[in-house]
């Protein structure tokens, strides 16, 4: 299977260091003006200049007239998996109430993990298949995926072998994340030391076993877990062979940036209410910072985490849509890039670079995805734009006409 994308008016290559790009490097998109991309089966076998390539012999050649052509968008943060929705607290939200409010009285996280629960391993199949066709369709071909809906072994379980099932049947890049420490589980209320205990004896063993999970990941905040319970539990996944991410500093500062760093967690995420103190000490300790905006935007919130200091400090910057039904129903990149454009001050081209390139570096995906070179993997999206700013500009449409995924299309719209 071959195919030549032909008169691609701005291909963005993002070629450049070989690894996560900081300060001046992500407004670099390595843009060829009339380009071409030639693809190979799963791979990427030209990607460059239209003078003096020729278009391999029996190729399916798209002309994508003028457009934007660019890497899939690497989603390094979702909740894709779970049961029912959180629609009625949204509402209630509306008229007031809090996310930590909602939570307390045993809604928010809790609703979802009896949803979670109640459902069958194909209920949950079913509605994450559909939810990742949303962001197929907003131009992402890879993206990480995190359990904690289940809060029980057999519970976590069913979520991570539908995770499995997703990268099976999709032919995605898909990263799993065990997110058994997510919050303390209702049978269990104020005793979050016992349920550690659990987790630590009886699920991080299990998963690390079945090769189900390659991250763990724990949500260290008031109501879930502080930063001394938080370290002894990705501690103990560390000694279990798992590599780290971590929930921070999200909605109150408990110095979770420093507790990031200090265990050599591979991203810390959210960090929202992060100090200049918590942004040196992810740096001193090389943890990627993975911005979240759109929970912040569908929370109504207005405290974005400081991405201008944050590069400043010359931290390789993802950004990601954590995608979940409680604090971030936003499935979609480009919304992403819009917010992290208005909201966090980022450049479009800063935004791209964070949502691809740094972003499947986070994932221990560098070598293979993120940029459009040789020998990476064909993931590669034409957007109905030409110029790559508008990616940020317009709102509220979906640019991505065709997307590739392993050399695969896996959308392209009714009027291609
Ligand atoms: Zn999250």
């Amino acid at each position: 299977m071959k195919i030549a994308i032909v008169h691609c008016g701005e291909l963005l290559t993002l070629r450049g260091a070989r690894r996560p790009r900081i300060g001046a490097e992500l407004r670099d998109l390595a843009i060829v003006r009339d380009g071409v991309v030639v693809l190979e089966d799963e791979r990427i076998t030209y990607a460059g200049a239209a003078d003096g390539i020729k278009i391999p012999g029996g190729a399916d050649v798209i002309d994508a007239r003028g457009r934007v052509v660019m890497p899939g968008f690497v989603d390094a943060h979702t909740h894709l998996v779970f049961g029912g929705d959180r629609v009625a607290e949204f509402e209630q939200r509306i008229g007031g109430a809090t996310y930590e409010t909602i939570a307390a009285a045993g809604g928010g996280i809790l609703a979802t993990v009896a949803a979670t629960r109640a459902a069958t391993e194909d209920d949950l199949l079913r509605s994450a298949r559909g939810r990742l066709q949303w962001m197929i369709r907003g131009g992402t071909t890879s993206l990480e995926i995190k359990s904690g809906y289940g809060l029980s072994l057999d519970a976590e379980l069913k979520i991570l072998h539908v995770i499995r099932a997703l990268r099976q049947e999709s032919g995605l890049r898909v990263a799993a994340t065990f997110l058994g420490a997510h919050t303390v589980p209702p049978e269990l209320k104020g005793q979050p030391e016992a349920y550690l205990d659990h987790v630590i004896a009886e699920m991080l063993p299990v998963v690390g076993r079945e090769h189900l999970a390659e991250y763990a990941d724990v949500f260290c905040e008031r109501g879930a877990f502080d930063p001394a319970q938080s370290r002894r539990y990705l501690s103990a996944a560390h000694e279990h062979g798992f590599k780290l991410r971590a929930h921070v500093d999200q909605l109150s500062r408990s110095g979770g940036a420093e507790l990031a760093a200090e265990l050599g967690c591979v991203t810390a995420d959210h960090l929202e209410q992060s100090d200049a103190a918590g942004i040196a000490a992810l740096r001193t300790a090389n943890v990627q910072p993975v911005l979240l905006p759109g929970s912040v935007y569908a929370l109504g919130k207005s405290k974005y985490a400081d991405a201008r200091a944050m590069i400043d400090a010359g931290l390789a910057v993802v950004l990601a849509t954590d995608f979940n039904p409680g604090s971030s129903p936003v499935p979609s990149m480009p919304f992403v890039l819009s917010l992290a454009a208005t909201q966090m001050r980022m450049t479009p081209a800063e935004a791209i670079t964070a949502a691809t390139f740094n972003a499947a570096h986070s994932l221990g995906w560098g070598a293979e995805l993120g940029s459009l070179e040789a020998s990476k993997r064909a993931d590669v999206v034409i957007h109905d734009c030409h110029d790559h700013r508008e990616l940020a500009y317009y709102v509220g449409v979906e640019p991505a006409a065709v997307v590739i995924a392993g050399g695969r299309i896996v959308h392209q719209r009714t009027d291609e």
